[in-house]
């Protein structure tokens, strides 16, 4: 039985068309359409959050919330998916990369804080929650406190995480989501930034419209980055079970979890923080057992991915670095095993059997 490494959420048929009917007969299709304004009042109080902007992507909700926040340099983590650098550096950002915690795997505020003392110039700090695993949100806001910086999360892989009884999209100056089909939830491809401040929110409303603003006048030079009506859809349609989504994937992440935790290392996820399953990680530092695990997982149609890999500051060595030893060591020995909303229980324990007598053997 081949288990599949991640399988994009498909939306109800008969709802999504009751939808674009709706666009069809309206005729309005894009440009901040009633479905885009449904799904921004929906999305913000599922996800307990205000000054929600959905965006075209989640590349380009990074772009635009650097871009408000008039971040022309950044720190930023060295793993995480490539977007989050390889987007700053499109938009001419200058960047360095800082060191990761051994455990959590994300931005470590110590490292963090010796390299603003080293070079303080930076404008700002782009940190990934990667796995949706939060960072450690009130450490981080204390070094960019002391040193006067802006913070961005990207949190395309946090969707639906608080931190005790607050969305972790609440920290930071603005945090961005990514609904690419392949996340956790999706609309097809699309995005979103959430703004600490109102005003940031109305800015970037305008920038992603091409930089028209309230009063039909020009402001700031934009781009377009609006979500269509038709992918709002989309949204809404699978909005209605997300929470059973993200319920069912926190199940299969603890079983995994509980099955495999004596066998290989897997990253510490932030104390009070939620689970949303969006990703299974394993560390296995052993290059010879990482090897074993692959081609037994390749052997019985299990897919699995190392993932993130290479360390970003391989990747773009011509940046700056602060030393990304810890990154690199975790990049040569992660892997990602399945997790997605329609896989069993039994799937987990068909994977972690097959991890678990590779191991041992
Ligand atoms: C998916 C992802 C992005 C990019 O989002 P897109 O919607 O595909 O542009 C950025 N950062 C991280 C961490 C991601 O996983």
């Amino acid at each position: 039985m081949a288990i599949a490494l991640n399988k994009p959420l498909s939306p109800d048929l008969n709802k999504l068309s009751s939808y674009l009917q709706q666009v069809n007969e309206s005729g309005w299709y894009t440009n901040f359409g009633p479905l885009h304004q449904q799904l921004t009042k929906r999305l913000e109080a599922y996800l307990g959050v205000e000054n929600l902007l959905l965006v075209s992507n989640g590349t380009l909700a990074i772009q635009i919330a650097c871009k408000v926040l008039k971040i022309n340099s950044a720190i930023t983590t060295p793993f995480s998916f490539v977007a989050t650098s390889s987007s700053l550096l499109w938009q001419g950002i200058d960047i360095a990369f800082s060191d990761i915690d051994p455990q959590s795997y994300n931005l470590c505020p110590d490292a963090l804080n010796t390299a603003l003392e080293q070079d303080s110039s930076y404008d700002g700090i782009v940190a990934t929650h990667v796995y949706g695993n939060p960072c450690d949100v009130d450490a981080i806001f204390q070094v960019a406190n002391k040193h006067n910086k802006k913070v961005v999360y990207d949190a395309a892989h946090a969707f639906g995480v608080n931190v005790g009884e607050q969305s972790v999209l609440n920290f930071g100056d603005a945090s961005t989501l990514s609904f690419h089909a392949t996340k956790v939830f999706h609309t097809v491809e699309g995005g979103a930034i959430v703004f600490k401040h109102k005003t940031d929110f109305e800015k970037a409303k305008q920038l992603i419209n091409f930089g028209i603003q309230a009063d039909g006048t020009l402001g700031e030079p934009g781009i377009n980055a609006k979500l269509n009506e038709y992918q709002c859809a989309v949204g809404l349609t699978l909005l209605d079970d997300i929470e059973k989504v993200i319920a069912h994937r926190a199940a299969l992440f603890n079983l995994y979890c509980d099955e495999l935790k004596a066998v290989v290392e897997l990253p510490v996820w932030l104390f009070k923080a939620s689970i949303n399953g969006a990703y299974m990680p394993i560390y296995i530092e052993d290059e010879h057992l990482q090897q074993k695990v692959i081609d037994a997982l390749i052997e019985n149609n299990i897919q699995s991915r190392r993932y993130f890999t290479p360390s970003l500051d391989l990747a773009y060595s011509g940046q700056k670095s602060f030393g990304c030893e810890i990154s690199r060591k975790i990049s040569g020995g992660v892997i990602c095993l399945p997790l997605h909303a329609y896989m069993t229980l039994d799937d987990v324990l068909v994977v972690t059997h097959l991890v678990k007598n590779t191991i041992k053997r």
